[in-house]
């Protein structure tokens, strides 16, 4: 494979500047609309081999016609990327610019680099060279290409309505997620590729208080208002929920517990028996450590009255809550009302989903995954874990539990803190190998 040639495809593609924008009518359509024919541009053989159909206005989907019938692969990718019009950007944020670092190694600079356009060059660049190899997948590939994941994700839902429709048996999904990172995991030193196999539920709860209004030059003597109700309830539902160990806490501390040494390596290999130094270690740890281990709470959102000098007739918060792995939906807004201990307050859901299915981490499509790696970054330990965030691969769940998360890329602290802020960043070699992962994923059919 020419690296350059690749690593100048991808400047390509980051050049584009497919910022998807709640409000949509605020998008650059001509960017939307040049970056497929980019991608015909860009990887001709692929465009001439695989079969493409448009999904909705910014669904891609590509059929790649396998040798024999059996369950296909998906690899999910998104095209569009956030903003990136907060000031401060060393390099500007669609020039592609490509650096040297201290060390000698090559950066390459840009809104998307890694979200999620690295990934989705990553796919490109793999199909395209195995298909100049002259290589036919053992069964169906399918890539899915969404151009909204950042605001609305339909694209997704709408290619899995397709494959849904047409009855696809699907081996695996493999979508964005956990990285090659470092130090992530105490009594672990070598890096670790974190897999995400399942991912927390999401809701959005709407707290609302109600008292009589009034002018508020004689609020009533009782401080009883819509907004002090309000509070009070704000008070108790950003209480920490109880702390457990949910299912997918076990294969992750398996995968850790073979390499860990000492102590934390018996914790990591005894859970059930360690399971109170371990809990505490995780919930002492980072916010991220911590909300592994339970359903998160957050007040995101207030409104009260209309005007400085009205007493609210109706105060309203919203909950942004993340149900963790084991949990339901309906089991966290029964806690809700409990903690809140209040009748006066209206608790409703405006949206909101159970944690998706878990994705074994055994079996054949998480040794194709393990063996890819084992290729491509032969340094790291795979390791299974819950995602925190909500992902496009959820939408998949609907075809198969075997929907996994990862982006195939070695990652700093730093550049990890780049993904929705300024200076999102890439190494060339950690692209390159990224590339290495997609294709031995392939051929490993
Ligand atoms: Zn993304």
């Amino acid at each position: 494979m020419d690296a350059d040639a690749a690593v100048e495809r991808l400047r390509e593609l980051l050049r584009v500047p497919t910022v998807s924008r709640t409000e949509t009518e605020l998008q650059d359509a001509d960017a939307f609309a040049r970056f497929p024919v980019l991608l015909s541009e860009l990887y001709p053989r692929l465009h001439a081999t695989l079969e493409l159909e448009r999904v909705g206005d910014v669904g891609l989907l590509y059929r790649w016609p396998g040798r024999t019938p059996g369950d296909a692969l998906i690899l999910m990718a998104h095209w569009d990327v956030v903003p990136a019009d907060e000031p401060g950007w060393t390099h500007e944020p669609f020039a592609a610019d490509l650096t040297a670092d201290a060390d000698g190694s090559r950066r390459l600079w840009g809104r998307g680099a890694i979200d999620d356009k690295g990934a989705l060059g990553g796919i490109l660049e793999a199909v395209e060279d195995l298909l100049g190899a002259g290589f036919v997948p053992e069964n169906d590939v399918y890539l899915s290409f969404g151009g909204d994941e950042e605001i609305a994700g339909t694209a997704a839902a709408a290619a899995v309505d397709v494959l849904l429709a047409r009855g696809i048996a699907v081996e695996f999904v493999l979508d964005e997620g956990g990285a090659v990172v470092q130090g992530q995991f105490p009594g672990v030193s070598e890096p670790t590729a974190v897999i995400g196999i399942a991912e927390k539920g999401i809701a959005t709860i709407e707290l609302r208080a109600a008292e009589p209004g009034g002018h508020a030059a004689h609020p009533p003597r009782s401080g009883v208002t819509a907004t002090s109700r309000l509070a009070r309830a704000i008070q108790r539902v950003s209480r920490q929920v109880p702390a457990g160990l949910p299912p997918t806490a076990f294969p992750m501390f398996a995968a850790l517990g073979s390499r860990a040494r000492g102590i934390l390596g018996l914790a990591y290999r005894h859970p059930r028996l360690f399971r109170p130094v371990l809990l505490r270690a995780l919930t002492t740890g980072s916010d991220e450590a911590n909300a592994l281990v339970r359903t998160t709470r957050v007040v995101t959102r207030l409104r009260g009255a209309a005007a400085d000098n009205v007493l609210p007739e109706v105060a309203t918060a919203h909950v942004n809550m993340r149900v963790v792995v084991g949990s339901t939906l309906d089991a966290e807004v029964a806690r809700i009302r409990r903690d809140i201990a209040d009748a006066g307050i209206g608790v409703r859901v405006l949206a909101g989903s159970d944690p998706p299915p878990v994705a074994p981490a055994t079996g054949r499509p998480w040794e194709r995954l393990v063996a890819a790696l084992a290729s491509s970054h032969p340094e790291s330990v795979p390791v299974p874990y819950a995602m925190l965030g909500a992902t496009d691969g959820r939408h998949f769940t609907r075809l198969t539990p075997a929907v996994y998360r990862f982006t195939p890329f070695e990652m700093t602290k730093a550049e990890l803190a780049g993904l929705h802020a300024i200076d999102e960043s890439i190494r060339v070699d950690a692209y390159l190998r990224g590339i290495a992962f997609y294709r031995a994923l392939l051929e490993s059919a």
